[in-house]
């Protein structure tokens, strides 16, 4: 398997997992359908699936119109079927998703929308986690509580720290000025602003990142509490 980083909107990622041996391809969160069309129709290869972490239109924009180009089915949570466009497979917490050689674990983390999930791929160790769990930072709480945010990002944890991590947005050099000041003595943390924006400068994507890096870095899983939890989300709002 292989996954091909497809920039989409501003500041969007959009994600092809191909299969290279049977030359057939999911695509993560279409934002919209051109960046992706332009992308397989160049390489030859087939889309079977769409799959959505949430309905936000940044991450189901390209939906109707690859599913009725490609004839693909769309894979999304199934308490969100009344809002995710097209939707043909509906997936639940801790389900185990498979089609062809893509075998994917459905895990539910809500907080940024009350339908939010996940897609880990385990037999590659990578998860696909949308507008939750950005590389250092997390997803403003729109449906859910801060309880919610906050149980949906420690599930993180528990996952191999090689795990790497592709997110919805390129959210990361803005992140790493917050997580700065809230822990300005944090040295991999500095380091990691290095590699992130030499990546930038050089106009390549900050993604992904890893499991090991977001613990050691990302102030969203460092934090101890609910509480203080809280605190730094409502003040990242206002950053
Ligand atoms: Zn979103
Ligand atoms: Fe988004």
């Amino acid at each position: 398997m292989k996954v091909e980083i497809i920039s989409c909107l501003q500041d969007n990622y959009s994600y092809l997992i191909i299969d290279e041996n049977e030359n057939v391809a999911c695509v993560v969160d279409p934002s919209e359908a051109h960046p992706i069309s332009n992308f397989i129709d160049k390489k030859k290869i087939k889309l079977k699936y769409i799959l959505n972490t949430h309905h936000h239109y940044d991450h189901i924009g390209g939906n109707q119109e690859l599913k009725k180009r490609y004839n693909c089915e769309i894979v999304g949570f199934k308490g969100d079927k009344h809002r995710i466009p097209g939707i043909d497979i509906m997936v639940d917490d801790n389900q185990l998703w498979e089609a062809n050689n893509f075998k994917s674990k459905i895990i539910h983390i809500p907080g940024h929308t009350s339908g939010h999930i996940c897609f880990y791929f385990f037999n590659e160790k990578i998860i696909f986690t949308g507008d939750t769990l950005f590389s250092l930072g997390c997803g403003r709480i729109f449906e859910g509580t801060y309880n919610q945010m906050f149980n949906s990002l420690n599930k993180f944890k528990k996952f191999p720290e090689e795990t790497k991590i592709y997110c919805g947005h390129e959210y990361t050099l803005k992140n790493s000025e917050f997580c700065l000041k809230y822990d300005p003595n944090n040295l991999k943390l500095k380091n990691k602003i290095k590699e992130i924006k030499s990546k930038l400068s050089n106009n390549l994507p900050t993604l992904p990142s890893t499991i090991k890096d977001e613990l050691e870095c990302n102030v969203f899983l460092k934090v101890k509490d609910l509480e203080n939890f809280s605190k730094l989300r409502d003040l990242k709002d206002n950053f």
